[in-house]
């Protein structure tokens, strides 16, 4: 019996010690079960299927901290910071039910030996704490990175005050409570620096009764302290510690940039417009949230002066939630205020382009995009708004089958085949493998020249391919991403009939988009095909000895990731392999590359929504990144990246400088002359 039970507590003090422990573990439930109630507010969600893989990546995710680790750099400690507070207190977690439930609350003796190991571990734990505590005020309140740049209620000030004060005074409590112990009761053998300071405060010359009373009541601060956290815990707004793991275990299996369905049971109200027409799983996010900041700071919306802030998005969500939510479930039939517009503005909805760069931040896996497009196809199908450009490039595919308007819509989808000799499929007609162009590889000037390049590789490679033609229309990417779903759905399913007309078994395409909705997203509507992106299958023709890259490049180079290819499809490899097997090529990265890519700003529907005013224009943006790297071309492998591109080069008036490519036409350009010439 541990050295308190035994001298001071007798039966009262274990009553004392369980009632307060029922009433504060009952409060605690009570919370948790109207939070979770809360969640119940919002639609069914099948989260439940791949249990054991789900259970495995939770845990090896929570316990190594990867996702916060994966911030750690010179400029930004915050992830090591979070990583040491968590193991540090996680060794804590164990000890407090030792401590305090074993030994305090049962009344039984633990080994000396292996208490006094247990508690040299947590001292070490204690300074790793500390020392996290230390870097977040730090980091916090003094360097302020553009993440943690954010005006503070008074209540969340309150709240990170409490949370920062609570942790240093349970570690300051654990060294004064361990130093007393084994002073008052000269315990041995004693951990390392409850050891020291037990040695202190012996030759301070306190009596063994003053130390023993001391060390009891520090006992019961301690507990009544860590009590006090655990009915706070649930009632404050920071409620990630409670919830974030369920979110990591709940996270999107599917692909990443798969947008769903609009469900059969939704006929008038469409997307999201109150709480309620969330899924639980999207209301569980805003539990979540850690308020850390990443996905503001890797959002190119934000970056550019947009009015849109991902995070502000999760946390005024989340604000909305825990006001409304009592009254709704007390029966209120409609919140007092209105999400959209109130909670978050129609131009934040407007401005993203469906980057991703804000999931790939998030360590808690908190889904912001899909979120963001049920708020816009509420806009678009229920309200019946949007921005005139976005009308403009709906009406022209429902009238042309295509996105663009004004001079492409003079050129016929299938011009480009002129003089090339490429077997353009007629009805009747089947392939196995077809070359899908994509609207603007076929119909804009500059992107043409690249879906020439690519025909050409092809056709040197020997590879048996055919195109659409006229037949060819919209993958239907730009209407859902706009939010207007039936548009895409219409022309998802016109688009598998003809696949399945002409016995398509693989599909090549060029455009990173409609790769991600051929692949992704018309398995929802029974297309099931097999869909590679170009780099994917350039890159095999060099592996299989059908493509030799030749003529050397002789330039200093650098590679934009286009989010739907990299972010979301992660085809970050090939590409690069194909630059580095052309002789004299320089490959050089941007700062933000691979899966911390920035934006080109055509996502989204974006290359046809006009981009609101802000600080500056996104594809600016990047185009200074590929110009910090020195490159004398900037490569991509997307038609709208290209477009993006050739709009900043000319907008910045550097011409001159640095020359944007389509990957197809550097491998042309590399191809061994006898073997280019011919194929043409
Ligand atoms: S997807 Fe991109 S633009 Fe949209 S909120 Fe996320 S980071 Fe911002
Ligand atoms: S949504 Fe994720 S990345 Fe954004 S502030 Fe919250 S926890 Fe951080």
């Amino acid at each position: 019996m541990s050295p308190v039970s035994a001298t001071y507590w007798g039966l009262p003090g274990y009553i004392i010690f369980w009632a307060l422990f029922a009433i504060a573990f009952g409060v605690f439930l009570r919370r948790f079960y109207f939070l979770y109630r809360l969640l119940r507010l919002g639609k069914s969600e099948r989260r439940f299927d791949r249990i054991g893989q789900r259970a495995i990546f939770m845990l090896s995710v929570v316990s190594s901290q990867w996702c916060a680790l994966k911030t750690v750099g010179l400029t930004d400690l915050a992830g090591l910071g979070h990583a040491l507070m968590f193991w540090g207190f996680g060794f804590f977690l164990i000890g407090y039910v030792i401590i305090f439930g074993v030994d305090g609350g049962l009344g039984l003796s633990l080994p000396p030996a292996f208490e006094a190991l247990y508690r040299s571990i947590l001292d070490i734990a204690a300074l790793l704490v500390i020392a996290a505590v230390i870097v977040a005020v730090i980091k916090r309140y003094i360097v302020k990175p553009k993440r943690l740049e954010r005006e503070e209620s008074r209540k969340e000030k309150v709240i990170m005050a409490l949370l920062f004060t609570t942790m240093i005074v349970l570690m300051a409590l654990h060294y004064g409570t361990e130093g007393l112990k084994y002073s008052a009761y000269n315990l041995s053998p004693s951990p390392i620096i409850g050891g020291l300071l037990a040695n202190s405060l012996t030759s301070a010359g306190m009596s063994p009764a003053t130390l023993s009373a001391t060390y009891t009541a520090f006992w019961w601060i301690n507990y009544v302290m860590l009590l006090g956290a655990l009915v706070y815990a649930p009632h404050s707004e920071h409620l990630h510690p409670l919830f974030s793991p369920a979110n990591i275990f709940f996270r999107p299996l599917g692909p990443k940039a798969a947008l769903e369905p609009v469900p059969a049971e939704e006929t008038e109200n469409f997307g999201v417009s109150k709480l309620q027409d969330f899924t639980w799983k999207q209301l569980l996010d805003l539990y979540s949230c850690t308020w850390c900041g990443r996905c503001h700071a890797a959002c190119p919306a934000q970056l550019s002066g947009k009015s849109l802030s991902p995070r502000e998005i999760i946390l005024n969500l989340k604000e909305h939630l825990l006001e409304e939510g009592p009254g709704l479930l007390n029966g209120k039939a409609e919140p007092s205020s209105n999400m959209i517009g109130d909670v978050v503005t129609e131009d934040a909805i407007w401005a993203c382009t469906t980057c991703g760069a804000c999931i790939e931040a998030c360590a808690v896996k908190v889904e912001h995009v899909r979120r963001i497009m049920d708020l816009r196809r509420n806009l678009v199908l229920t309200q019946n708004k949007m921005p005139e450009t976005a009308q403009l490039m709906l009406r022209n595919m429902q009238s042309r089958g295509h996105p663009w308007a004004g001079i492409q819509s003079l050129r016929l989808r299938g011009d480009w085949t002129d003089g090339l000799d490429v077997k353009v499929l007629a009805d009747g007609d089947t392939a196995d493998t077809l070359f899908w162009v994509g609207c603007t590889g076929a119909l804009v000037e500059r992107n043409v020249k690249a879906t020439i390049s690519m025909t050409r590789v092809l056709k040197t490679a020997g590879v048996d391919f055919a195109v659409l033609g006229e037949a060819e229309t919209c993958c239907g990417d730009p209407a859902r991403r706009a939010g207007y779903e039936f548009q895409f759905q219409m022309m998802a399913e016109q688009n598998i009939e003809t696949f399945k007309s002409h016995n398509i078994k693989e599909i090549v395409t060029s455009c990173p988009h409609c790769y991600n909705t051929l692949k992704n997203e018309y398995p929802q509507y029974g297309g099931d095909f097999n869909v590679v992106h170009y780099t994917q299958f350039i890159g095999k023709l060099i592996a299989q000895g059908k493509l030799k890259l030749a003529n050397g490049l002789n330039s200093r180079v650098t590679y934009h990731d286009p989010c739907y290819l990299g972010r979301y499809n992660g085809v970050y490899q090939e590409p690069r392999q194909i630059l580095q097997s052309i002789p004299q090529t320089n490959l050089v990265e941007m700062a933000r590359t691979r899966n911390k890519a920035f934006c080109c700003g055509g996502g989204g529907g974006h290359m046809w929504i006009e981009e609101q005013s802000g600080t500056t224009k996104i594809n600016q943006m990047r185009l200074d990144d590929a110009l910090k790297t020195g490159a004398e071309q900037v490569v991509t492998a997307c038609p709208y990246c290209l477009q993006m591109f050739e709009e900043g080069i000319e907008h910045k008036g550097i011409k001159g400088a640095l020359k944007v490519q389509d990957l197809a036409e550097i491998v042309e350009a590399a191809m061994q002359p006898s073997e280019s010439k011919g194929a043409a």
